[in-house]
């Protein structure tokens, strides 16, 4: 059921601005609410109020922006925090307690009991305030605390009747699928609210927790763009919609305008000062890039042979990469296709031979392979190919002496 109704609660103006390379300006912070409002994430969380004078603006900028996303801040459970949120005009607090031993002893200080009546008094009290205003109380470090006390602290705060979700964090990235799914069913079976999931990424396992989660029950997931967070950051935005789109495709295309991530990617990275990963779910360079002969056969007769995710569907294209030792002959003739260039499938295979024995020698790029592939077209219009030594024709490589790799590839730069 979650899996079709999930929500993304988008945290990069908040976990985001916790990326030791982000330093948001108000204005970027407005280009990047606009770019997510335009992808379609249902809600934005932005930083307290609380963290600054500019903080607290920004928020009430935001807040009256008329996005369609719902605009959230993130505070600690605190009436004054609360109420200083409330003026900002946002439309829902985030409000969070560590209930970890560890957070207990050396955070806050407070007992399971202490927390519980602390949530209760604030909570209810944020709920007398605004009564329209959507509410979320999570723990925090929440796998790293006892099970009866987080289970105790939560069915109290449900047994309110105040709060619209319940929020686990997994704060320091220890969790794993299996443990996220048995805490949310849990909570699903014993609770009545929604339940939010917030994963950090320290151990790679973000995105297959969050999913985890949906599967379990959880109804919101909090991301961020490229995943930026505290120390490598929480669950990004980009591969948990690729997770989403590889479930349900056609939900995931209707939720979301899929075209506009790599705008959002490009721009949250160019703020931070950082490149796109070259192997970034979706939007890295490598993402749609297809190497080995084999896979590119299958490729161009059929993308889903090896593709789940249709390039198309997010406005990007593959790329089939020619010019390597792995190359296959199908590709290289799909190459000569697309250049307008008539050769044989014969003459086709002699030069995807000629490619590979290049590409052992140097690193080649496709302008290479185009150049060799015009070659042979124009020494076709000209006569028979001449079997020929001749240290200009690229067959010479071939005949070329592999003892003397420097010569070799004195050669190949000389002639190509
Ligand atoms: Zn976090």
């Amino acid at each position: 059921m979650s899996l079709e109704k999930f929500n993304i609660i988008e945290s990069t103006l908040r976990e985001g601005e916790q990326f030791v390379g982000a330093n948001f300006t108000p204005e970027q912070k407005l280009k990047i609410a606009d770019a997510l409002d335009e992808f379609g994430v249902e809600y934005l969380e932005l930083t307290s109020p609380l963290a600054s004078p500019q903080s607290r603006i920004d928020c009430e900028t935001i807040a009256r922006r008329g996005l369609k996303a719902k605009i959230l801040t993130h505070i600690r459970c605190h009436k004054d925090d609360a109420a200083i949120a409330l003026d900002t005009g946002v439309g829902g607090l985030d409000v969070v307690i560590g209930t970890s031993s560890m957070l207990r002893e050396f955070s806050h200080g407070k007992s399971i009991d202490e927390i519980i009546e602390l949530a209760s008094e604030v909570l209810t009290w944020i709920r007398s305030q605004a009564p329209d205003i959507e509410l979320r109380f999570s723990t925090e470090d929440s796998f790293r605390s006892e099970e009866k006390d987080l289970m105790r602290v939560y069915l109290a705060v449900d047994k309110l009747g105040v709060v619209n979700r319940l929020g686990i964090a997994d704060t320091v990235g220890v969790a794993t699928p299996r443990r996220v799914f048995e805490l949310i069913s849990s909570l699903r079976r014993l609770t009545h609210a929604d339940i939010e999931f917030h994963g950090h990424n320290d151990t790679g396992c973000a995105i297959a927790n969050s999913f985890s989660a949906l599967e379990a029950g959880a109804t919101h997931i909090d991301t961020s763009v490229l995943g930026i967070g505290e120390r490598n950051g929480i669950t990004p935005l980009g591969g948990f919609v690729a997770r989403m789109y590889a479930h349900n495709k056609a939900a995931t295309k209707k939720k979301y305008k899929l075209k506009k991530l790599r705008k959002v990617d490009q721009l949250v990275a160019e703020i931070v000062g950082v490149a796109v990963p070259f192997n970034n779910y979706i939007t890295g360079v490598t993402a749609f890039t297809h190497k080995a002969g084999i896979h590119s056969k299958a490729i161009l007769n059929k993308p889903e042979t090896y593709e789940i995710l249709d390039p198309q569907d997010f406005g990007l294209t593959r790329y089939i990469s020619i010019a390597h030792k792995l190359t296959g002959w199908n590709a290289i003739k799909d190459r000569a296709e697309q250049l307008g260039l008539e050769l044989s499938d014969a003459q086709i295979k002699l030069v995807t031979q000629e490619v590979k024995a290049l590409a052992d020698i140097k690193q080649l790029d496709l302008e290479d392979v185009d150049e060799l592939l015009h070659r042979w077209a124009e020494e076709q219009m000209t006569e028979d190919r001449p079997q020929t030594t001749d240290a200009t024709s690229p067959i010479a490589y071939r005949a070329a002496p592999k003892e003397n790799g420097r010569n070799e590839k004195q050669l190949v730069k000389q002639t190509l």
